[in-house]
């Protein structure tokens, strides 16, 4: 069955469960299925031959929901965009998208569904598409937006079979299908990232309930620890640095969270103290490291982290290839490494992407054919340095190029630059990650132009408040410094590690 069989099958056998919360919202499996049918006979109607993306923006409204279902079963992709990308981004994007129709969930925007509007029309269509329009095979079921080095956002486009040889292998991962049968999920990060394929398909092809935790809730601890206590969640989904915030409150435990099984991480490094100090709080819960970028379909590895493993190897390896992906690690020259040889982690099989949209020639540099037991397999050029050791297990090390995680964001550190230097007043701006124990801590920018500022600080926010215009609030470099002229090495470049090191 695929997701959205699966969706149906619920619907018809668990209709009264509870299928996403968010807050005092909520959908069960019945009305999940039927109003994402009748909002899809919508779509179907108004936009024709036209299968254009559909985009959907919002944050956390269980409707956001509804509108990505609704999409694939009218045969369209869907592309979620979060309130937290500046509208100039979310314009660029409708631009490059041309989509065919826009669900505009948090601000109301001419010429897009409003949330209002999307109740209305629920309600006044009474018949389901047909359900020989969905979504299927090598079509796309959603586009996610991550930063790219030209300034501009890429389209990753993941096809219905990417998702559903995915959700094949997350239904069992930390432990089995059955034991999550039903079970509540948490949904920590925003639509617009890859990470909440994992929880919300993953919840919903298990029939469970999905908890959505919004930015209000996430940001202040007198709200989020009773939330994550009521949400009885079995199954935990997150960035490694939210699980870190959250140990900051010593409340976090199994005592506030008693039917808590699993940890699923992916998106950034999982230190070995976080591993060791939710080891403590919640000493029943099985820990799972997992890798993988946007373009082969959140993660392709897994690990159980044990107390043996995060004592034994620092730092965590991020696991074994899922069955249907195979790793390798490529020397610079293109030839095959060595186990214990380091060099680019290049991923093929049957999650990885069919490319960027309108974007080949990005598609071309990234992704390639690659044969693997004699079949073709997609395969993608991750950019990111580790290697295998003997027993098959694959290490990150780090990136071979300027991406960062930053809080478990994806930021190209160009995007941010080509961002900064369209302010009047910035000719040259480098960003320079501040690193801590491994993981990006912030950014600082060194930028030239203009007048020497009196006060750096004021200087500093009147540019930051600039850049709000441009990037969302995460990819704004946390402190700013005018420079007078830019360090450059011999090869007449600027100097990054020497602007490294007067941040340390
Ligand atoms: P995203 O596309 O946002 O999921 O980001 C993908 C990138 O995050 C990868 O290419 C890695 O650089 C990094 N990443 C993903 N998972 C892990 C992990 N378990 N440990 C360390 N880095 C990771």
């Amino acid at each position: 069955m695929n997701i959205l069989e699966k969706l149906c099958f619920y619907a018809q056998n668990q209709g009264q469960n509870l299928a996403i919360r968010s807050g005092d919202s909520c959908l069960t499996y019945e009305e999940l299925d039927a109003y994402s049918s009748r909002l899809a006979n919508f779509i179907q109607k108004s936009c024709g031959d036209d299968r254009s993306p559909v985009i959907v923006h919002g944050h956390k409204q269980v409707e956001m929901i509804l509108c990505f279902l609704a999409a694939v079963k009218s045969g369209r992709p869907y592309c979620p965009l979060d309130i937290s990308m500046p509208n100039s981004r979310v314009s660029d994007i409708i631009n490059a998208v041309s989509p065919s129709m826009i669900f505009a969930l948090e601000q109301e925007r001419e010429g897009a569904i409003s949330i209002k509007q999307l109740s209305g029309i629920i309600e006044s269509t009474k018949e389901p598409v047909d359900p020989a329009c969905q979504v299927k095979g090598d079509d796309v079921f959603y586009m996610i937006f991550t930063s790219g080095s030209t300034g501009t956002p890429k389209g990753v486009q993941i096809t219905a079979s990417n998702l559903n040889h995915y959700l094949e292998w997350s239904v069992g991962l930390g432990n089995s299908r059955e034991d999550k049968q039903g079970k509540a999920f948490l949904n920590q990060a925003p639509f617009s990232f890859d990470l909440s394929v994992m929880d919300l398909y993953t919840c919903l092809a298990s029939g469970g309930t999905l908890h959505l935790l919004d930015k209000e809730t996430q940001l202040d601890f007198k709200k989020l620890i009773p939330a994550l206590g009521a949400s009885g969640a079995s199954v935990w989904v997150s960035t490694p640095s939210f699980a870190d915030m959250c140990l900051a409150d010593k409340k976090f435990s199994a005592d506030l969270m008693p039917d808590l099984e699993t940890f699923l991480f992916c998106g950034e490094t999982l230190t070995n103290d976080t591993a060791l100090k939710l080891m403590e709080r919640f000493p029943k819960a099985v820990i799972m490291n997992t890798y993988g970028p946007t373009e082969s379909t959140v993660a392709v590895t897994e690990v159980q982290v044990t107390k043996q493993l995060a004592q034994s190897s620092r730092p965590l390896p991020v696991g074994k290839a899922k069955p249907g992906t195979f790793i390798e690690i490529h020397r610079e020259d293109g030839t095959l490494a060595r186990a214990g040889e380091s060099g680019e982690i290049i991923i093929a099989g049957d999650t990885v992407s069919a490319g960027y949209f309108g974007r080949p020639d990005l598609t071309r540099k990234a992704f390639f054919t690659s044969m693997k037991r004699g079949q073709p397999h997609r395969a993608y050029r991750t950019g990111d340095k580790g290697y295998l050791d003997e027993a098959g297990l694959l290490h990150y090390e780090g990136r071979m190029d300027l991406q960062v995680k930053l809080n478990g964001y994806r930021i190209e550190i160009e995007d941010i630059e080509k961002n900064m230097v369209r302010l009047e007043e910035i000719v040259h701006a480098v960003v320079v990650p501040n690193m801590k124990d491994g993981k990006v801590k912030s950014l600082t920018a060194f930028v030239t132009g203009g007048d020497k500022p009196d006060s750096g600080l004021r200087y500093s926010k009147a540019i930051k408040d600039q850049l709000k215009a441009f990037l969302p609030a995460y990819m704004i470099p946390k402190k700013i410094v005018h420079m007078e002229s830019l360090p450059m090495n011999h090869n007449g470049k600027v100097d990054r590690k020497k602007l490294g090191g007067m941040i340390r």
